[in-house]
């Protein structure tokens, strides 16, 4: 704190991401990155866009970028938004859209980024309570509140709705804007995309840090009705006008056209995750059902903290979450074979030495 900083830096309390240690050996799994590398399609166009072009400026509007993501998900360049990573598009999201009379509502667990976005843009909030299966309920998004932003899957449990039960709540909440955050959406859940249509107070956003391995290259997206984009990108139009590079838009192209490779690092992401759940239940876990690259899960007799901090020593990396509801649990990112080999060895041994850990 300095005598120099605006009243805005004084008042906010800024969201804490995960360690990214520079450990050799470590076995990270703490971030939800991808345990594959990109499309290799993808870092050839990174590459091909490193040229005397740098000198200019990109595509203030991404337009190509957008024309391939329409196309990809059947809507109208028009319905697309891209920002630096799904972050900047979210935290428009709330400046542009979530800004409503009354305080915006979402899950008292879930990504612990959006009462920081409320503090920088001066928005009152309300916790809802998840169910006792730590299930998002849409009834309780009803007759309160202003506009609503749920994670689908939610994080960090994991746990998702069906499109149906996102179609009710956008159906019965059309007074207001509700924000679906998909950024783990392509591990099993099914996307609202399609909703979109029907249903112009819908915003839904997908990342490319997750199930396209590009977490590096920071491009994220928002599809909804023409005139919520426009919201958006007045927003940031009056923040930033060039939020993604060539090199990034380049990349971010290739990597949605090489759906073959999209498949398949997905597919082995969602069997890493049968396997993991299978063991870790073998070990007396408790596992939540994850439509997500990560699984939060519980043991009985230790708490999650004892346990990441003995995973710790270990050089194995998971995130733990203080707080009420989440500090008994770990949320763990589903690796490759070897990591996740590498995980379960060490907890059987953890447990093995019972409550001495
Ligand atoms: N939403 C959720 C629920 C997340 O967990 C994350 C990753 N921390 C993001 C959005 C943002 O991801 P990115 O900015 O890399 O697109």
């Amino acid at each position: 704190m300095s005598r120099y900083w605006s009243e805005l830096a004084r008042g906010l309390s800024p969201y804490v991401p995960g360690e990214q240690p520079q450990i050799p050996g470590l076995v990270k799994l703490n971030t939800n990155e991808s345990p594959f590398g990109p499309s290799p399609k993808a870092i050839e166009a990174v590459r091909a866009a490193a040229t005397d072009t740098l000198r200019l400026y990109p595509d203030p509007r991404s337009t190509r970028l957008r024309e391939v993501l329409a196309d990809y998900h059947k809507v109208a360049p028009e319905q697309v938004f891209v920002g630096n990573g799904s972050d900047e598009v979210l935290a428009h999201a709330f400046a542009a859209l979530l800004k409503q009379p009354g305080p915006v509502l979402f899950p008292d667990v879930t990504y612990s980024f959006y009462p920081v976005w409320c503090r920088l843009s001066g928005i009152e909030h309300e916790v809802v309570p998840l169910d006792a299966e730590m299930r998002v309920r849409g009834a309780d998004y009803l007759n309160r509140g202003g506009a609503i932003i749920i994670a689908n899957p939610n994080a960090p449990t994991g746990i998702a709705l069906s499109r149906a039960e996102i179609e009710w709540l956008a159906t019965r909440r059309a007074d207001v804007p509700v924000v679906i955050d998909e950024a783990y959406v392509d591990f099993g859940t099914e996307t609202s995309v399609p909703l979109i249509r029907d249903h112009p107070n819908l915003l839904v956003v997908q990342t490319m840090s997750k199930s396209r391995s590009l977490a590096g290259l920071r491009v994220g997206y928002a599809i909804g009705d023409a005139a919520l984009i426009e919201a958006l990108t007045r927003v940031k139009d009056s923040f930033n006008s060039y939020p993604l590079g060539r090199p990034a838009e380049a990349g971010a192209i290739a990597a949605i056209q090489d759906e073959a490779y999209f498949q398949a690092t997905r597919s082995s992401t969602m069997c890493n995750r049968a396997s993991l759940t299978a063991d870790l239940t073998g070990l007396g876990f408790d596992v939540l059902p994850s439509g997500a690259n990560f699984v939060f899960v519980r043991h009985p007799d230790h708490s999650g903290q004892e346990l990441a901090a003995a995973l710790r020593e270990r050089a194995v990396l998971v995130r733990h979450f203080s707080g009420p509801r989440t500090s008994n649990f770990m949320r763990i990112t589903i690796g490759s074979d070897v990591e996740l080999r590498v995980l379960t060895d060490a907890l059987s041994e953890i447990l093995a030495k019972g409550s001495s850990i």
